[in-house]
């Protein structure tokens, strides 16, 4: 599933891309996609329109748009599980499970979602309840340690609240608290203050990193080619695969930490996997002083 440094990149990638193209006409081939919106309310509103600029917003790409009657708007997306958002010749031959596509004259802007959990809508109702982003200016340490302060749930499962933080996803949540040295299954309202700064800290440079990685990697945002670890991306054709030393501890069970060679371990936390190294981030204090630390 894409996270957010890989709708980061491909941000990146589409904003320079997008910028005063018009739509002529849509086709809407999965109504779920565009939901709670019809296909017709999307058509209507998106024809003749024009694209202005693209940014992020945890997981959702915002597409700033304007409308044939000079009104603007926000086109919202969000690649769910499998999505892919592309340029695609127009005398190329659509993909089978292309979701959305805008016809804007030699070229078409694709929606593919094989699993069709994605979205393709101008109802912006999905991003009101977001929490603030964990790389701007509002994830800051004081907040993070007031709103975990009130929180019994395991920290790896408050990390996915998308209320407490937006985008931050399964993989880089065991990912920073690996690098932050913290256990996963530490009570929220548990970490000490020096503990919150160090997993901000961490959670800030794991996305960072995984961003700039994102954007200096040859991809083929249509995803045709090698499967490579960046998800829904593919590697260009004849390009090596990029997965090895990529992630320190997701989907790494029984294999070596990096650090110091315990096995990680894999755990099951609300449903989701957590990938952790049991020495490495091992309960800084004694499970007899904080009761609430679930069993495994
Ligand atoms: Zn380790």
């Amino acid at each position: 599933m894409p996270e957010l440094p890989e709708v980061e990149v491909l941000v990146r990638h589409l904003a320079l891309r997008m910028r005063g193209r018009r739509i002529r006409r849509v086709t809407v081939r999965r109504a779920r996609v565009v939901a709670p919106c019809t296909p017709e309310e999307l058509s209507q509103k998106l024809r003749g329109a024009t694209f202005q600029g693209l940014t992020r917003r945890a997981k959702y790409l915002l597409f700033a748009m304007r409308g044939r009657d000079g009104g603007a708007f926000t086109l919202l997306g969000h690649l769910g599980m499998t999505g892919r958002m592309y340029w695609l010749p127009a005398k190329q031959a659509l993909p089978k499970h292309a979701a959305v596509i805008l016809h804007c004259g030699p070229e078409n802007f694709v929606f593919e979602d094989t699993r069709y959990f994605g979205r393709f809508t101008i109802d912006p109702g999905a991003i009101a309840s977001l929490g603030p982003e964990p790389l701007g200016g509002k994830f800051t340490a004081e907040y993070f340690f007031k709103a975990l302060k009130s929180s019994r749930q395991p920290i790896k499962v408050k990390l996915l609240d998308q209320q407490l933080v937006a985008g931050v996803g399964n993989i880089y949540a065991s990912e920073a608290l690996f690098r932050a040295g913290i256990s996963p299954l530490t009570p929220a309202r548990g970490l000490k203050r020096l503990q919150v700064v160090a997993l901000r800290r961490a959670i800030r440079a794991t996305l960072r990193v995984a961003i700039k990685r994102g954007s200096t990697l040859p991809l083929n945002f249509s995803g045709t080619g090698n499967g490579d670890g960046l998800f829904y991306y593919g590697s260009p054709p004849g390009e090596s695969n990029f997965t090895t030393e990529r992630l320190r501890v997701y989907d790494r069970a029984g294999k070596p930490c990096r650090k110091c060679r315990t096995a990680i371990e894999r755990i099951v936390q609300a449903a989701r996997s957590t990938f952790y190294c049991p020495q490495c981030q091992s309960q800084v204090f004694s499970r007899k002083s904080h009761g609430e630390i679930p069993s495994r």
